[in-house]
Parts: C-alpha cells; structure tokens; sequence
C-alpha cells in the first residue's frame, strides 16, 4: 500500500496525506526530485516554477506526488535532496506538510493558510535565481 494518497487539502489545493501511520524520520516520499541545469530551468514554463526548491546550490524541481505537499507553520515533515522525511509519528489521514522557507523555495511569497498556533502568517524567501 502507497504510504500517501493526494487529496484535496483544507490548506490549500491538492494536498499529501498519510495513508498509514508513519513513523518520526520514515522515508515518506522518495525521489520525485528532478536536479534542473541551467538550461532546464531557463526553459522551465512558468507554471512549473511554483515547483522548485534549491538545496545545496542545485535547484530542484519536485515532482508528483511530492509537489502537493502543502507548507505549514508546524510541519510533521521536511524536504530533503532526496526524500520528504517524517520529523514526527503522522497519524493515517494527517496530511504531510513542510516548513517552505526552510526548504528555500525561491521567489516565495504566501500568505499562510496553516492555521497552527505557530503560524508566521505571510512567508516570504528571496528569489535566487539571477
Ligand atoms: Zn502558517
């Protein structure tokens, strides 16, 4: 059984949630990461860049179903190169979030629908690309 369905998400479109229980620091999504070249990401379309993330100086563009994980405040998870990664147990059901800043999503600016006791209300990260 798929450890995630995608589902529509009360924080925003389409959202990530957890099939099955999932345990803190579980591989929860692997792969669906795609490290884009210079050229590639000159040629990405528009409606893609929404997509991206930078790590380690590469820029890289997530995939399904990894591009429906929605961002929160107080999030039970978080991005790496490779794989989304539970920081804490997810209940079946929850949904999979991540902290966007912290995952450096370039050029964002997003007005927090997380609704956590935490929340930092508009997030905004520095566009990187020149
Ligand atoms: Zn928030």
């Amino acid at each position: 059984m798929d450890k995630v369905v995608v589902r529509d998400s009360p924080i925003h479109g389409r959202g990530v949630f957890a099939a099955r229980r999932i345990e803190a620091g579980e591989a929860i999504i692997e792969g669906c990461r795609e490290t884009l070249s210079d050229e590639a990401l000159m040629a990405l379309p528009e409606e893609e860049r929404d997509f991206l993330s930078v790590m380690d100086g590469r820029t890289i563009l997530m995939t399904p179903p990894s591009r429906f994980v929605n961002h929160s405040c107080s999030p039970n998870a978080r991005g790496t190169d490779r794989a989304d990664v539970a920081i804490r147990v997810i209940e079946a059901g929850e949904e999979v979030t991540v902290d966007y800043a912290a995952e450096q999503v370039p050029g964002l600016r997003l007005e927090c629908n997380c609704r956590t006791p935490d929340c930092r209300g508009l997030l905004v990260v520095a566009d990187v690309r020149i």
